[in-house]
């Protein structure tokens, strides 16, 4: 037999260590600041379809909140 752990590691602890290179992999959300919805960075928003704060796509059934 191979080298074993002497205890178990916690849920808690697991998700510690891996939280270092799971949140790398998740995708990189930020806030719209023309409608404040969350969309992926680097992207047109799809809420309202503006980027860096000009409207690039004309979205036909807009649910603005503002
Ligand atoms: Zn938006």
């Amino acid at each position: 037999m191979g080298a074993l752990p002497k205890r178990k590691i916690s849920r808690i602890r697991r998700g510690h260590r891996r939280a270092h290179y799971l949140s790398l992999n998740m995708p990189k959300m930020v806030y719209c600041p023309q409608c404040h919805h969350l969309h992926l960075s680097h992207h047109v928003c799809k809420n309202c379809g503006s980027y860096k704060n000009h409207e690039v796509v004309i979205i036909k059934d807009k649910k603005k909140k503002n």
